[in-house]
């Protein structure tokens, strides 16, 4: 299907991607239009394989390959400088850079062999909404714009991945996600910078995006209080006040990872207002989190 330049939704450890053959601009744009996503917004791409990065990349940092060989294949996105030819231009946005990742889940390893090339995927979901999780969050939102859906069950992690801008003389982490910035900071063996919201084109760090139809508001524990139609997420050890339904009880920022994007679908199937969210300590993948849901909370509503 990829090779006739067919659009394959996948399961990756992160979120559902929407692959498309990254050297075929037809197929791109295609992939684009389904997204309703800007054409100056660049996208991911995936391979197999860590040795795959020199077929796409030129002049990649000792310490960029040092972040390839610690977390790859994982939740780690490394934007490299672009070797020519190798994806179309669509891909990319017209950049001299691109963006590679190595998922980890096993049903993505095996279309990726399979393929052997670089595979553009972007969440599978229209432009803003809330990223995929599950094959049936896939389904609900693009059913008829896609050609294939491969269901590896939920999703592992949750949120999407680091993005680390490898091209210059330092790490910059250009989106926090499913790797800690502090245990980047321990391989390349220094202080990283961060810069989420950024020049960079960079879709997932517009001020809003990941939003559910309900309106989000993330609060602190002390400050919950009943509303109409307000539904809470919260860790289990948040004590919620009577008059406030729960949507969740995470256990730990991971949980809360894990089930966020399914939680915030959840809240729309169940008719809510608001989503009070309470967010996890914001370390590790909890700075992911709170980075999601503060974006959720801004969009603009009439
Ligand atoms: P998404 O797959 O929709 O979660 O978003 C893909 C992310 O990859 C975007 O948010 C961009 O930050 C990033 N990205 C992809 N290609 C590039 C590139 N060439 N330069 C900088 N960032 C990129
Ligand atoms: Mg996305």
């Amino acid at each position: 299907m990829l090779r006739r330049g067919g659009l394959v939704a996948f399961p990756t450890e992160t979120v559902y991607g929407l692959g498309a053959d990254a050297a075929d601009a037809t197929a791109v744009r295609r992939l684009y239009a389904v997204k309703a996503r800007p054409v100056d917004h660049p996208v991911i791409v995936h391979v197999a394989n860590s040795s795959q990065l020199d077929d796409l990349a030129n002049d990649v940092p000792p310490w960029g390959r040092a972040l390839a060989v610690a977390f790859w294949p994982g939740p780690l996105t490394l934007v490299v400088r672009r070797r020519t030819g190798a994806v179309c231009d669509e891909v990319t946005g017209g950049r001299d850079t691109v963006a590679v990742r190595v998922p980890a889940h096993p049903l993505a390893h095996a279309l990726l062999a399979a393929f052997a090339g670089g595979v553009a995927a972007p969440s599978a979901n229209r432009f803003g909404k809330v990223s995929p999780t599950t094959a049936e969050h896939v389904r609900a939102d693009l059913d008829g714009d896609v050609d294939m859906i491969l269901d590896g069950g939920p999703c592992a992690v949750g949120v999407e991945s680091t993005i680390v801008d490898a091209t210059g003389g330092e790490p910059v982490v250009l989106r926090e996600g499913g790797v800690r910035i502090d245990a980047i900071a321990h391989v390349v063996g220094g202080d990283v910078r961060l810069a989420t919201n950024g020049e960079v084109a960079a879709p997932g760090t517009l001020p809003s995006h990941y939003a559910p139809l309900a309106r989000v508001e993330v609060v602190a524990a002390e400050d919950l209080a009943p509303q109409p139609g307000a539904f809470v997420l919260a860790l289990d050890a948040v004590a919620v006040p009577a008059g406030l339904e729960r949507l969740a009880a995470p256990h730990d920022a991971d949980e809360y990872a894990r089930m966020l994007y399914s939680q915030l679908r959840e809240a729309d199937a169940r008719g809510a207002q608001v989503v009070l969210a309470v967010p996890p300590p914001a370390e590790g993948i909890g700075a992911a989190v709170l980075d999601r849901l503060t974006r959720a909370a801004s969009v603009r509503r009439r």
